[in-house]
């Protein structure tokens, strides 16, 4: 199965990457789909797309990071997207949560519209972190006249999720959905229909609520997929399948060979 969102390349990885990879494919994760932050993790999450198979890399400039990111670093993205065949441009987006990241909205703005116009030039979908935003996250859409990708971490109202999948995005669930008081999210989780849904876990952040407090791992990705057939009432391979179809068409993703034997997944 693939996590279409996990950190690989965080630093809180570096002295146990190799078994949180091996540990994630005996638990039948075998893709890894790996945003960039900022222009200084570029590096990083190439170096670990060549090392690890199943490893594919995104692009992008995180609205976390906003009082970072300068003219430059878009240059040095347009770059990237040209030369590294990525998968998608992210983590990019807006997040108004933060007192400190919504004193710089026109900055985020800014930098997620330009960013926006760089996925329509490379023809590439995008990875958008919407935190308190999805309406300006839309808006943004709009105004460049391009809504291919997916939002992840989702957790909008019903009525802001209508509109999110008229726009066409897909939306990323993750370790949220396993709070047992998640009930907005529950219900959310449970309209999207099939096509619009993708499994992330966002390590290592979100871990799901059986795992709170640790280091989120991508081998929890079942747990989470497993919790979220549960409350749409549809089996945990038939979500697993769904939701991998949907990464590999969104991302363009090739088959994923390695030697995990089949009946890991079940
Ligand atoms: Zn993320």
């Amino acid at each position: 199965m693939i996590d279409s969102h996990i950190h690989l390349d965080d630093p809180r990885f570096d002295p146990l990457r190799d078994d949180v990879v091996a540990r994630a494919r005996a638990a039948g994760v075998n893709g890894f789909v790996v945003p960039a932050i900022s222009r200084e993790t570029f590096p990083r999450v190439k170096t670990f797309r060549n090392r690890y198979p199943g490893v594919f890399a995104a692009y992008g400039l995180h609205p976390y990071f906003v009082d970072q990111h300068d003219k430059a670093d878009l240059a040095e993205l347009d770059h990237w997207l040209q030369q590294e065949d990525p998968v998608a441009v992210g983590e990019c987006g807006l997040d108004f949560y933060l007192p400190e990241l919504k004193a710089q909205k026109q900055r985020q703005l800014d930098c997620f519209l330009a960013q926006i116009e760089l996925a329509k030039k490379h023809d590439l979908p995008l990875i958008i972190h919407a935190r308190k935003a999805v309406p300006e996250v839309l808006a943004c859409l709009r105004e460049v006249g391009y809504a291919r990708g997916e939002i992840h971490s989702y957790n909008a109202s019903l009525e802001l999720t209508r509109q999110v999948l008229e726009a066409g995005l897909k939306t990323g669930f993750g370790g949220a959905v396993t709070r047992p008081n998640a009930h907005r999210l529950h219900q959310v989780v449970t309209y999207v229909p099939d096509e619009a849904l993708l499994l992330e876990t966002d390590a290592p952040d979100q871990p799901p609520w059986s795992h709170r407090g640790e280091l989120n791992r991508p081998e929890y990705l079942p747990e989470i997929a497993r919790c979220i057939a549960r409350l749409r009432g549809q089996t945990e391979q038939a979500l697993i399948q769904i939701a991998d179809a949907n990464a590999r068409e969104l991302f363009g993703l090739p088959e994923i060979s390695d030697n995990r034997s089949p009946e890991t997944t079940s």
